[in-house]
């Protein structure tokens, strides 16, 4: 398993366009928000990053965000 550092992903949100982000491991392992990183209590699921394997493959990972940042669209 090789060691991960900040990524560039394409990110897939549960609604709106998708976004090319840098993650680190610990959000492309859902451990943290996806956006801000933080370790909020109450992470949410919040779609999907895809990274791209040495073959071209695309590796889904499901992704968490913070009650902030996974309500995008009903945050004033
Ligand atoms: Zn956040």
């Amino acid at each position: 398993m090789a060691t991960l550092h900040p990524t560039l992903v394409d990110w897939e949100p549960p609604s709106g366009p998708p976004e090319r982000i840098e993650v680190s491991g610990e959000q492309l392992y859902g451990r943290v928000c996806v956006r801000c990183g933080s370790h909020l209590d109450g992470l949410m699921d919040c779609g999907y990053v895809y990274t791209a394997t040495s073959s071209g493959d695309r590796l889904p990972w499901p992704v968490k965000a913070c009650p902030h940042h996974a309500g995008q669209e009903a945050a004033a």
